[in-house]
């Protein structure tokens, strides 16, 4: 037997996609963005880079494009697209390099764009997902600011674009599974009594107070389970992480702040959650990696291999749970708070966690500095309602402001 000829051959799927996706990844240079990537290669009959974006990281983003050759590499920085383009232009790949926030949301509503992968870092994802959403792509959401900070105007926007919004965040991916396939408007319809996030509580899960407020950022920035992004990494430390994801919750499968709890599940394992009327909890278990929820995105609604490693449940042993402890962790309550306060408030909660974080990862704040700065800058703003992207771009900016000057007072 000819073993060469078998090996070539092009592996034929079980599923049937009848066209190559065109996909745009904003964020490519990031955790996420290279996971993306990953899965997508394991099906080069099924996916194209159409796109990919990033902030300002030319080593990583002309790596990538030799290895893609997508048609657009789009970088936030002027100075950054022009080093890429002549990189590129020196080594013969054609892609086509753009730069700046309005090219971003070009992209994200690029005519040729089936699916696009919202996977930037923190407040700068909004407007590209938003056009996303409007123009109806299949969004793959990883950013959850986006929905922190604009849910009702982002979900409108879903709706009203004809969008397919399937999230990634694992979290709300596990849930997304365990839903009933004929999705209701609300939990009520669905028989469903509440979610249940599931929480790693981070490397700091066992420190006392007195520990946590004395933590460097290299101790912050090591996760036990999970291998992120800087910023989700610092906000998992601190849980906030777990209560912008309560808050992603309630705007993805229109829940209250009540029907939405936290349990700490060192393992990562248990995805996370959901209980059903007649005393029915359904989860999804798998290892922690990102791929599966990837996978899931990018083949929705079919399977597709994602490259992780079977779930060996002997070899884990146990699982175990415990409940949030708010005291150690004042940024989930913060994100509660803000939830049921509504409103601008978790746009403020947002931003101003970004700026706190940024200034503990440059040394210039303590950790428990984060929740002190984001109950102090809360308490003075002035809640609103949501109306617009625009009110919310002023909102951010003026939070971030107010966090500039309270750390002026601080350090
Ligand atoms: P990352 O820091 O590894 O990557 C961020 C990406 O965004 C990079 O490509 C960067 O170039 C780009 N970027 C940064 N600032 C930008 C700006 N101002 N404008 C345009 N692009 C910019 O982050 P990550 O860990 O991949 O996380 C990305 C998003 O996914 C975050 O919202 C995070 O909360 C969410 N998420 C991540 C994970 C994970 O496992 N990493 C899990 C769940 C959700
Ligand atoms: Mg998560």
């Amino acid at each position: 037997m000819d073993n060469t000829l078998i090996d070539s051959k092009p592996v034929m799927s079980n599923l049937d996609f009848e066209t190559v996706q065109n996909v745009a990844i904003l964020g490519a240079t990031g955790t996420i963005g290279i996971q993306t990537l990953d899965v997508m290669s394991q099906h080069p009959q099924r996916f194209n880079v159409f796109a990919l974006t990033a902030n300002s990281n030319v080593k990583s983003m002309f790596d990538l494009c030799e290895q893609y050759a997508p048609k657009y590499a789009v970088m936030l920085q002027a100075q950054a697209a022009t080093e890429l383009d002549a990189q590129l232009k020196a080594v013969g790949i054609n892609t086509i390099v753009l730069h700046g926030e309005q090219a971003l949301v070009e992209i994200a509503a690029h005519a040729e764009v089936d699916t696009v992968m919202a996977a930037i870092v923190g407040a700068a994802g909004l407007l590209p997902a938003m056009a996303a959403a409007r123009s109806g792509k299949r969004i793959l959401l990883a950013n959850k600011e986006t929905l922190v900070m604009a849910g009702n105007l982002f979900m409108r926007a879903v709706e009203e674009g004809g969008a397919t919004l399937l999230p990634i965040d694992s979290e709300h991916n596990a849930i997304f599974q365990v839903m009933p396939n004929q999705r209701a408007k609300s939990l009520e319809k669905m028989g469903i009594k509440r979610v249940l996030l599931t929480a790693s509580g981070g490397p700091f899960r066992n420190a006392s107070l007195d520990d946590m407020s004395t933590v460097t950022r290299e101790q912050a920035l090591n996760h036990p389970n999970w291998v992120m992004g800087p910023k989700i990494t610092i906000d998992s430390a601190t849980m906030m992480n777990k209560g912008l994801e309560v808050i992603e919750a309630h705007w993805l499968f229109n829940a209250s702040a009540d029907q939405i709890d936290v349990v700490v599940h060192p393992q990562s394992v248990i995805h996370s959650m959901v209980e059903y009327n007649d005393g029915s909890v359904l989860a999804q278990l798998g290892n922690p990696d990102m791929r599966t929820p990837i996978a899931y995105g990018l083949g929705f609604p079919n399977r597709l291999e994602s490259g992780v490693s079977s779930l060996d449940l002997v070899k884990i042993g146990r699982l175990d749970f415990l409940p949030p402890d708010f005291e150690r962790f004042p940024c989930l309550r913060l994100a509660y708070d803000a939830l049921r306060a509504g409103g601008t408030a978790p746009a403020i909660l947002n931003a101003v966690n970004e700026i706190a974080v940024e200034a503990f990862l440059a040394d210039r704040i303590g950790f428990m500095d984060i929740p002190s700065m984001i109950a102090s800058v809360l308490a003075t703003s002035v809640i609103e309602e949501v109306v617009s992207i625009e009110q919310l771009t002023k909102v951010d900016t003026e939070a971030r402001q107010a966090a500039d000057l309270w750390l002026q007072n601080h350090v």
